[in-house]
């Protein structure tokens, strides 16, 4: 705590200049090196002689008297390597750094997200979007202030910025700088300001930009635009604009990292036949040979033809899923033509094999013919 230098002399708070000199010279007399050398001495006598260098100046005194203590500001730590800027910062924040701040500062770093088609990942993009961030006012090109016009100096502060107050507290009396309430801290005060951006130095535009899409993004993917954020006040350097993608889902293709995945459903007839059927990809329109004997959940693989890897070479694979389909109307006919073939294959009696028991061999031979499911 810090010292009560009234109660270190041993006077009251109205004591006369007189009475403290008296009080003074007594308690020096006693405390004196040249009397006693002992340390706790030494060190008492060291307190009395600075509560009488605060109590006998009549400025010291007063400011002592309104809750500062001129002898020791940082009262509580009694130096020793203290930092007392760092203690403050950590206390009050800002600190350390002192004096009037500027007007100029560096601009915000901005996020959009901007979504793509499937394609687009695949391939890469080049594609225009619009952004609303602060750009530099361009009727004060950053000053914020009128025409011929120019910041003045704060009355509050002088232009130092920064105002200082002791406080009473826990630690002892704390003087505490904070930035200058008139000025918010920067010494300067702008009582003209420009028309257009109301002393900011910047405003909010809309702008369209142009941005090229590397193959292999994914959701997610941000990808950073140098100095295309938010322009600091004051005309400050503007911070960096990331584009955060978004992939659109695609109607026929799913994709799981760099494979792409699909599926086609062919008639069980297909499926057993083999057939050649067109697939637009996205890497163009293909013929796919189904082998006769396909079963549903067959899955044909493309290398190749998926997603590029971001970074470094590669690309995944394009996997075809077929789904067979097991017809659910057939009308007489096909129905006979059915058995016929069941017949002839010797899978005679079609009707009440399923939940038979004794015929599941059966089945799922029919099953492996015809591709049901
Ligand atoms: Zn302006
Ligand atoms: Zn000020």
């Amino acid at each position: 705590m810090a010292s009560d230098y009234y109660s270190t002399l041993g006077v009251t708070k109205d004591a006369s200049a007189d009475d403290i000199k008296k009080a003074y010279r007594k308690l020096a007399r006693e405390l004196h090196p040249d009397v006693n050398p002992d340390p706790a001495t030494q060190e008492r006598f060291k307190e009395v002689t600075a509560a009488y260098e605060v109590l006998s100046d009549p400025e010291k005194r007063q400011m002592f008297d309104m809750g500062g203590d001129p002898m020791n500001p940082y009262a509580g730590f009694g130096g020793g390597g203290f930092d007392f800027g760092d203690f403050m910062g950590a206390f009050f924040g800002g600190g350390g750094q002192r004096g009037p701040r500027s007007r100029v500062r560096r601009g915000q770093d901005s996020l959009i997200r901007l979504e793509i088609d499937l394609a687009e990942a695949v391939h890469g993009a080049r594609r225009e979007f619009t952004v609303d961030t602060a750009v530099v006012c361009p009727t004060c090109t950053g000053a914020g202030t009128a025409a011929g016009t120019e910041p003045s100096m704060c009355a509050m502060c002088k232009g130092r910025g920064e105002t200082q107050t002791v406080t009473r507290s826990f630690l002892g009396q704390v003087m505490t700088t904070r930035p200058c309430g008139a000025c918010q801290g920067y010494g300067t005060v702008i009582s003209h300001p420009c028309h257009e951006c109301g002393s900011d130095g910047r405003v909010r535009t809309r702008r369209t930009l142009t941005i090229d899409i590397p193959a292999g993004v994914e959701t997610g993917t941000r990808i950073q635009l140098t100095s295309q954020g938010e322009v600091g006040q004051g005309g400050g350097p503007a911070g960096d604009l990331y584009v955060e993608i978004v992939e659109k889902q695609h109607a026929v293709f799913h994709r799981r990292g760099h494979n792409l995945h699909c599926t086609i459903t062919i008639p069980m007839t297909a499926a057993a036949l083999g057939v050649t059927v067109p697939l637009e990809t996205l890497h163009g329109e293909i013929s796919l040979d189904i082998a006769p004997g396909t079963h549903s959940g067959a899955v044909l693989k493309r290398k190749g033809e998926g997603v590029p890897h971001l970074r470094g070479s590669g690309k995944g694979d394009l996997n075809i899923h077929i789904d067979v389909q097991t017809p659910t109307k057939l009308d007489s006919k096909q129905e006979e033509l059915l058995r016929q073939l069941a017949a002839l294959r010797g899978e005679v009696n079609v009707t009440g094999i399923v939940g038979n028991s004794e015929n599941q061999g059966l089945f799922s031979k029919l099953r492996d013919a015809f591709g049901g499911k």
